[in-house]
């Protein structure tokens, strides 16, 4: 089996040698896909995980625009459309200056995967530009979005590809890019998702990535007849996801410790409270500023410039920020601190060696594609409301959510129970997500 994982693998580093993040995600879905492949005839044989390793398309294109000096200023965006054997692409859109085409593989690799747990109809793409949103006006913001859907509308649309939000991109940007499709093709359709409520979002949206993975957790948690009351939770990150798995931890019981962003962490002991929380969410959504500027009002916590939370002791742990953002020294740190369950909020936030001592610790790890689906799952909840022409209500949504993100944990026990009953939700995930993907593209003939 080792020879067979090795060979494959192999092949994908000769075509994308220079891409290591992708490489890190297939890798980790070749270790648990390919042995399953090997014991079931009807996939082995037809090379269906080295087809789902090549993009259906991958577009990149030049973004030029005028910022508020009148300098024109020149960005590279992208769109990758993987997967299409379920339904339309889908996947967010990310602005940040570390955007490449290999940090756009990897996500939109993963998403197809996780778009398969969700149970509904939805491919699995990716896109965003390597356009850096921190410290722009309001209005070179709004410049560079028109400039950037001037060219994505060509490959996009509500039956075709629908991208959402992801780091960078909010509510504010989602509306600069609706707005110009809309100008561009004079259709007010739902060929996005994360908007606003007057016009077309969902309830729950907002909130569904961070509650979602805070679902996951309390499911995982469940398994060893425990919850999260009394629990005291370290978070990463203090954007969407951050905001809302604190929420909703919150208000299962937990006592949130910590939050993030790339320059360092703040530490409460007291615990983040609802109040501090609002505080939080204004500091970072509307002024738009650095989560340091906690202690300025909170004098009792620390801020711990230059690093990352997970050397708090803890019960949980939340990454919600970005990928390889907890590497193996972390994990370790984590599990001597008493650490019994992780569950990934960002896109493989954590390192193959971290996961590896998880596993190895036999704690419980969900991987950000079963455990972060719920952002996904809630905007294809928010398609089938804009093809309805309706609007389900705050309880409604989420209670579909919670329903989703239980199926997928079911899913993740159906396919990753191993022999001495430990749950691998990393196998889980990837032979669920899988199985549905391979049996649609089998269907579908070599296309
Ligand atoms: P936001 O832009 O709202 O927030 C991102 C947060 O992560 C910020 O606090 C940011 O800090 C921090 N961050 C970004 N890059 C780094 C870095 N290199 N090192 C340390 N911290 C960093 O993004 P989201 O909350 O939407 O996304 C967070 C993660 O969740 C991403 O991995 C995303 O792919 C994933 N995700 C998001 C979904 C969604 O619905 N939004 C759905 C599923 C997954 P700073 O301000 O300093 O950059």
């Amino acid at each position: 089996m080792k020879q067979t994982i090795e060979a494959f693998l192999d092949l994908v580093k000769q075509r994308n040698g220079h891409e290591p993040e992708f490489l890190q995600a297939v890798e980790e879905v070749a270790e648990t896909v390919l042995p399953y492949i090997v014991k079931h005839d009807i996939y082995y044989g037809k090379n269906i995980l080295l087809r789902m390793v090549e993009p259906e398309r991958l577009i990149s294109f030049r973004v030029s625009w005028v910022d508020d000096d009148g300098e024109i200023q020149v960005n590279r965006g992208y769109r990758v459309q993987m997967n299409s054997s379920i339904g339309p692409y889908k996947g967010g859109l990310r602005f940040h200056p570390t955007v490449n085409a290999s940090i756009l593989k990897f996500l939109a690799f993963e998403q197809v995967f996780k778009n398969a747990l969700t149970t509904l109809p939805m491919g699995g793409g990716k896109g965003g530009s390597d356009f850096d949103p921190k410290g722009k006006s309001d209005n070179e913001i709004m410049r560079f979005c028109h400039a950037f859907m001037s060219e994505l509308f060509r490959y996009i649309g509500h039956n075709t590809d629908v991208p959402a939000g992801d780091i960078g991109v909010g509510t504010r940007e989602i509306g600069f890019l609706f707005g110009m499709y809309k100008k561009l093709t004079n259709e007010f359709t739902g060929v996005l998702t994360g908007k606003g409520m007057s016009w077309g979002g969902s309830l729950i949206r907002p909130e569904a990535t961070g509650y979602g993975n805070v679902y996951f957790a309390q499911k995982m948690l469940e398994t060893k007849g425990d919850n999260f009351k009394g629990k005291t939770v370290v978070i990463s990150g203090s954007g969407n996801v951050a905001q809302y798995a604190a929420e909703k931890a919150l208000h299962l019981g937990g006592k949130i410790v910590t939050l993030s962003d790339s320059s360092g962490y703040i530490y409460d002991a007291n615990g983040i409270d609802e109040e501090k929380l609002a505080f939080v969410m204004e500091l970072k959504n509307i002024k738009r500023g650095r989560i340091s500027e906690y202690v300025d009002t909170y004098p009792d916590a620390e801020y711990f410039e230059g690093k990352t939370p997970w050397e708090v002791k803890c019960h949980v742990a939340l990454p919600c920020a970005t990928q390889n953002e907890l590497d193996e020294n972390d994990a370790k740190l984590l599990l001597k601190n008493g650490c019994i369950c992780v569950s990934e909020g960002a896109n493989m936030p954590s390192t193959k060696e971290a996961i590896a001592a998880f596993h190895k610790a036999k704690i419980l790890f969900a991987p950000g594609k079963a455990s972060n689906a719920g952002g996904v799952a809630t905007s294809g909840l928010e398609m089938t409301q804009n093809s309805l022409r309706f609007k389900w209500s705050r309880e409604e949504v989420d209670s579909k959510l919670k329903e989703i993100m239980n199926d997928i944990h079911a899913s993740c026990l159906e396919y990753g129970k191993d022999e001495d009953g430990y749950i691998d939700y990393v196998k889980g995930a990837n032979i669920a997500g899988f199985v549905k993907v391979a049996d649609a593209m089998l269907a579908q003939g070599i296309v």
